[in-house]
């Protein structure tokens, strides 16, 4: 299986010293006991991504020691004055694959976050938007909308409470983990009827909440955009839980669609 969405490094500041770094390691030990033979490590270099900061060159140093097990994408704080040429740097000296985990205090559309996604256009790079602490977007997701129509060339997978709560075309966004069934009507699946460049990064609690809230319609969402539904974690944390892993294994689906989701579709977007 390939993890699209996980993490190593200082995410937990807060915790300092209880709970050190989480090491490339630990994340191989993690992957080992449940059968991902492939994690993308996604860093994170905005304050609002998280509790702690993890850089490029701390990804792309893990990569370099497990080739064969590591993707590594680039990220780069749209407020960071050479953020345009680090991407050019990470991606053509460096390899990286991606971007993301996007997080930042802007708006998903504000005009310095729009340049990265122009230089994400021009590299090929897919890219990894958290919606909930930061990138934020409104009921329906119309700032999303602005931007996959502005760059048909960026593959944005979209991830993180805010964006799947546009699964519900109630789309209460107040809600981190709602527990109603999905109302038909959501932005997501308008959205990925309407730009072939939008995919779903089933991660994180986020992910797990809209696949287990109403398993009737979840069973539908499957069925209809299997091809473009990435299998990951966000798995950040020594001993985190990852319920993803049993669900994978568990959805009534065929052989086919069951390794789409946990391998072939992340495969075909990053080009191995
Ligand atoms: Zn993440």
């Amino acid at each position: 299986m390939i993890d699209f969405h996980a993490h190593i490094g200082n995410l937990a500041r807060e915790d300092y010293p209880r709970r050190p770094a989480l090491t490339a390691e630990q994340m191989i030990d993690r992957m080992d006991r449940t059968g991902v033979d492939i994690a993308v490590l996604q860093p994170l270099e905005s304050p609002e991504g998280g509790w702690g900061y993890c850089l490029t060159e701390e990804i792309i140093a893990a990569r370099d020691r497990y080739p064969e097990r590591f993707i590594a994408f680039l990220c780069v704080d749209p407020r960071y004055p050479a953020a345009e040429r680090l991407i050019d740097v990470f991606v053509t000296r460096h390899g990286c694959k991606g971007f993301g985990e996007h997080v930042n205090g802007l708006w998903f559309d504000d005009p310095l976050n729009l340049r990265l996604y122009a230089k994400c256009e021009e590299h090929g790079l897919p890219l990894v938007f958290g919606d909930d602490l930061g990138c934020f977007d409104e009921p329906g997701l119309p700032r999303l909308e602005r931007c996959l129509k502005e760059f048909p060339g960026v593959t944005f997978c979209g991830h993180g409470p805010g964006f799947w709560s546009a699964i519900s075309g109630d789309d209460d966004r107040t809600i981190v983990y709602p527990t109603t069934p999905i109302k038909p009507g959501g932005a997501v699946e308008r959205l990925l009827g309407e730009y072939e460049n939008l995919c779903c990064d089933m991660s994180a609690g986020s992910g797990n909440n809209a696949m287990t809230r109403d398993p009737e319609f979840a069973a539908g969402f499957i069925e209809r955009w299997w091809p473009r539904l990435l299998w990951g974690t966000d798995y950040c944390l020594v001993g985190q839980e990852t319920p993803q892993v049993q669900w994978i294994a568990e959805i009534d689906v065929s052989d086919e669609v069951r390794h789409a989701i946990g391998h072939g579709n992340a495969a075909r977007l990053l080009g191995l």
